[in-house]
């Protein structure tokens, strides 16, 4: 046994509940947790999680610290900095898994890495209710349809006797490993951007802790309704964290589960943690999913290729009004309603009928909340490329969508506020105001505020047609 730990750190930001800081603080008296920052993995693609990370690590470092345990930082690709790691330097090795195919092939070359060098290492469940191998449909092969998936993952995870995680323990002295560590402030983005993120948000664990507090106590008994409204703040808001591992989902659970009246809106909060769940299972039982359709006709689909109308559905300029703020919704704050994520998706891959890959990769470089898992099977379910997905010929009606959840406009008005003196009857069309009545409000449609960018009805059609094209391939 060696003398010294080392914890490696990922997507696991927290004290409590953390499997691999626990195991180490128990069974050794030096020990030190590790950040290795790869810049290539965000710059460009990550950008808003730069300023998640970057918040979470200072306050993760400061809770450490209360532990006499040294969060370290360095800036480098993963693997070469844990391979320089030799038997001589007597260090054991512990990480928490994270349940992407890229993350667990680092495992499997760390695992060779460490046996052939003979060092000491140990990884330890992640941050999933259940480890995706485990659930299976009675052949073994694994579930493409959500209801029999999650009745048969939750099933499980209520059978099994309950995982307990021991406390860290405070260690009697601070330990240094690596010399060549970077300022945390370094992985701020260099957009100004992220200076807005401090209005709305406060990365760290004990901030995870008050969203789960505030959902169990003022939002879960009503989330089966609340959750479809963007302008009330009816969902947990806890996805960030999430990601972070600011929370552990198991902990989550077991919030819930202590919630006495477990009402429509228990049930429905406990199903997108299957959710969440079922995008695990499907990026690491279909990984093809994380470059390409699940559902291969569709690599037929004739997208557009149109910058113009991307960049405008970008900067929620596309003039129909519910799109257009849920994408500055996005912008200023890192997050988006899960309703609007689904209206500004569709929109985008069949009214635009711009490749779902685009959208994907603009959510993941302003999402807090962007992982793998949630981020390609949601755009693929949006897109119906993908396992139990909307299908294609769904499409949503914008403006349907917006007077059924937004009904008195306050989401709209809130990040489109050059609509802020349309009457509620034209909010979600307010390309059909009169001009004199557009005059007397100035707000010319055109002017101030653009016009639709495609007419309903035809990109409805033409999407359609496009989906009707496939069948005849
Ligand atoms: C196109 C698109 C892209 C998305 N990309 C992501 C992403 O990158 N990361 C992400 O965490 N979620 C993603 N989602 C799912 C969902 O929108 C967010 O999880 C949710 O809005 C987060 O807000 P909340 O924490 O208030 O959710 P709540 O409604 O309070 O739900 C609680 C938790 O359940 C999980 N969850 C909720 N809905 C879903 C869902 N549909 N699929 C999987 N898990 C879910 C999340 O972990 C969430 O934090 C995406 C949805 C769409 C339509």
């Amino acid at each position: 046994m060696t003398i010294k730990a080392l914890v490696w750190i990922r997507d696991d930001l927290r004290i409590e509940y953390n499997s691999a800081l626990s195991f180490a603080t128990n069974n050794f008296e030096q020990v030190t947790a590790l950040y290795i920052y790869d810049k290539e993995k965000f710059d460009n693609k990550r950008e808003a999680q730069k300023w998640w990370l970057s918040k979470s690590l200072e306050s993760f470092k400061n809770d450490l610290f209360k532990f006499n345990i040294n969060l370290e930082l360095v800036q480098d690709k993963e693997l070469d900095t844990l391979t320089k790691i030799k038997s001589k330097d007597e260090i054991s090795v512990y990480w928490n898994k994270i349940y992407e195919p890229s993350e667990l092939k680092k495992d499997e070359y760390l695992i060779k890495y460490f046996q052939n060098n003979k060092i000491n290492f140990r990884i330890f469940k992640g941050n999933n209710l259940l480890e995706f191998q485990k659930v299976v449909k009675n052949d073994g092969t694994p579930f493409k349809v959500f209801t029999p998936f999650w009745k048969n993952a939750e099933q499980k995870y209520l059978d099994q006797v309950p995982r307990n995680v021991s406390k860290i323990r405070k260690l009697n002295k601070v330990y240094k490993l690596f010399n060549n560590q970077i300022n945390i402030k370094q992985i701020l983005p260099e957009k100004k951007w992220h200076k807005k993120f401090e209005n709305y948000w406060n990365p760290s664990e004990s901030e995870a802790k008050k969203y789960v507090i505030d959902m169990i106590k003022n939002k879960i008994q009503s989330y089966g309704v609340n959750r479809d409204y963007p302008g009330i703040n009816g969902t947990s808001k806890i996805s960030p964290f999430l990601r972070h591992g600011q929370i552990n989902v198991e902990n989550l659970w077991k919030s819930c589960q202590k919630v006495k009246v477990k009402s429509d809106g228990f049930r429905k909060y406990i199903n997108e943690l299957g959710w969440r769940e079922f995008s695990h299972s499907l990026i690491n039982n279909f990984p093809e999913m994380l470059k390409g359709n699940l559902r291969k006709e569709f690599d037929k689909f004739p997208w557009v290729n149109n910058k113009v109308f991307l960049s405008a559905w970008k900067e929620g300029q596309t003039g129909y009004p519910i799109v257009d703020a849920g994408m500055r919704e996005l912008y200023e704050t890192g997050w988006m309603h899960n309703r609007i994520r689904m209206v500004v998706g569709s929109f985008l891959v069949k009214h635009l009928r711009i490749n779902w890959k685009e959208g994907e990769k603009y959510f993941r470089n302003c999402l807090f909340d962007f992982n793998e898992a949630n981020n390609v099977a949601q755009w693929q379910w949006v897109a119906g490329c993908g396992a139990d997905a909307a299908p294609y010929f769904r499409i949503f009606n914008p403006i349907l969508q917006g007077e059924k959840f937004d009904k008195e406009g306050l989401y709209v008005k809130k990040w489109v506020p050059e609509l802020s003196k349309v009457p509620n009857k034209f909010i979600h069309k307010p390309w059909e105001m009169e001009l004199k009545h557009q005059e007397a409000i100035k707000t010319i449609i055109g002017k101030d505020y653009p016009k639709p960018i495609v007419i309903h009805e035809k990109a409805r059609a033409s999407a359609l047609e496009a989906f009707q094209s496939l069948k005849k391939k």
